[in-house]
């Protein structure tokens, strides 16, 4: 069966009003987030980032205890409301340092509540702040990933390429300096908004790596912005965690994300005039005003890393689909949004499946042609950087066709 999975989001507050991410949205606890999948999004399998935290802990047991949400024997929890059912997968997101220096985050999967507690416990003794999402846990990437692994867990570095936190973006060149032997047992990296496919695979380390494209999401709308189709026989840990491998026909078949244009870090953000690079990769200063107080953006990082010119797709890569979430389409607020979603069924049936026609008759051909340009990758897009996400810019071509952007 084929299973759609965004596998990073974030948990703005716990039920009992404790904030977890600052930065995330109020509405975003752990049961909105299941309806919103359920119900919105055609999001078959979630992974929620923030479980370690002991508030969340609590939401998630008062849930299990009120049979809301139960148990999977394939580990994962199967949460059901009427007709909305989602599997909602264990996951905490630290933040590591390297002794030479940098910052990273790094995504655990778990099976169980039980394995889940056990690594909270452990991460007790490294975190000033367990409640709160990302926190730093002082100690380097390869040593979180072995208390991790100690508790069953899946381990998948985040955003791999994004200038602040991550390890291409801050910390290494190569990630197998990184995690030494271990690297051979990481089965999967993520990707983040600002990277695909075609540019991770002019990296010759990752080619046996599987790709994950998540959402990060800090607010309900932005599930499922990226995602994974799975090919799996059940929606449960053990499942997901073979399809990393891509073992016993398991795999991930398809990736589904943003441009990378779209992203906030996709291209090199001057700190003093502002300017977004739009030359030849890599730009490390500002090619404005001469700045070297830059933001690199990611575009840039992989290109000055890189192996390859070109990307050397290994057989197993699969197809990498580019999708403009709504939210991107000019003239898509929150009540067209409702519109659409109403009339479609989710925002995956409208920005797949919708003809042109329907959308015309629900939203105006004005948008409906928005909405279709999108789908086909002819709308005009302008590169985001440093924090900005990049934007739809239907009036203006001049950013077309950046150079190393396939
Ligand atoms: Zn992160
Ligand atoms: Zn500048």
């Amino acid at each position: 069966m084929l299973q759609v999975c965004d596998l990073h989001v974030h948990i703005g507050r716990s039920s009992s009003g404790k904030p977890v991410k600052i930065t995330a949205a109020r509405d975003l606890t752990f049961e909105n987030i299941a309806v919103e999948c359920a119900d919105r999004k055609g999001v078959d399998i979630v992974g929620i980032v923030d479980c370690a935290s002991p508030p969340v802990l609590d939401d998630i047991r008062a849930l299990v205890d009120a049979g809301e949400m139960v148990e999977q024997p394939g580990g994962g929890l199967r949460f059901s409301r009427g007709r909305d059912q989602v599997t909602v997968i264990l996951a905490a997101e630290f933040e590591t340092h390297e002794p030479g220096g940098g910052q990273s985050h790094h995504l655990s999967y778990f099976p169980s509540i039980k394995a889940l507690s056990a690594f909270s416990d452990e991460m007790g003794k490294h975190v000033t702040n367990l409640e709160l999402s990302s926190q730093a846990c002082r100690m380097p990437a390869v040593e979180l990933m072995e208390i991790a692994l100690g508790c069953d867990a899946v381990f998948v570095p985040a955003h791999c390429f994004t200038p602040h936190k991550s390890p291409y973006g801050a910390c290494v060149e190569r990630m197998s300096e990184m995690f030494g032997d271990a690297w051979e047992s990481i089965l999967a990296i993520e990707l983040g908004l600002s990277a695909d496919s075609y540019l991770a695979d002019r990296i010759a380390e990752l080619s046996e790596k599987t790709f994950l494209s998540n959402s990060d999401a800090h607010s309900l709308p932005r599930i499922g912005r990226e995602y994974n189709i799975l090919e799996v026989e059940a929606p449960t840990f053990d499942e997901f965690s073979k399809a990393l491998l891509r073992e016993e026909g398991r795999s991930v078949v398809a990736n589904f994300g943003l441009d990378p244009r779209l992203g906030k870090y996709h291209r090199t953000f001057c700190e003093d005039c502002e300017h977004i690079a739009v030359g030849e990769p890599p730009v490390l200063e500002c090619e404005r005003c001469g700045s070297t107080k830059v933001t690199r953006g990611v575009l840039d990082r992989i290109v000055q890393i890189a192996d390859y010119g070109e990307p050397h797709p290994p057989d197993h890569r699969p197809h990498y689909q580019y999708q403009v979430p709504l939210q991107f389409v000019p003239g898509v607020g929150s009540v067209t949004l409702n519109k659409l979603i109403n009339r479609f069924g989710s925002e995956m049936g409208v920005l797949h499946e919708a003809t042109r026609e329907e959308l015309g008759t629900t939203v105006g051909a004005k948008i409906a042609d928005l909405i279709i340009q999108a789908r086909e990758g002819t709308l005009p897009l302008q590169a985001g950087g440093g924090g900005h996400y990049g934007k739809a810019a239907p009036e203006d071509t001049g950013q077309l066709g950046l150079p190393g952007v396939s």
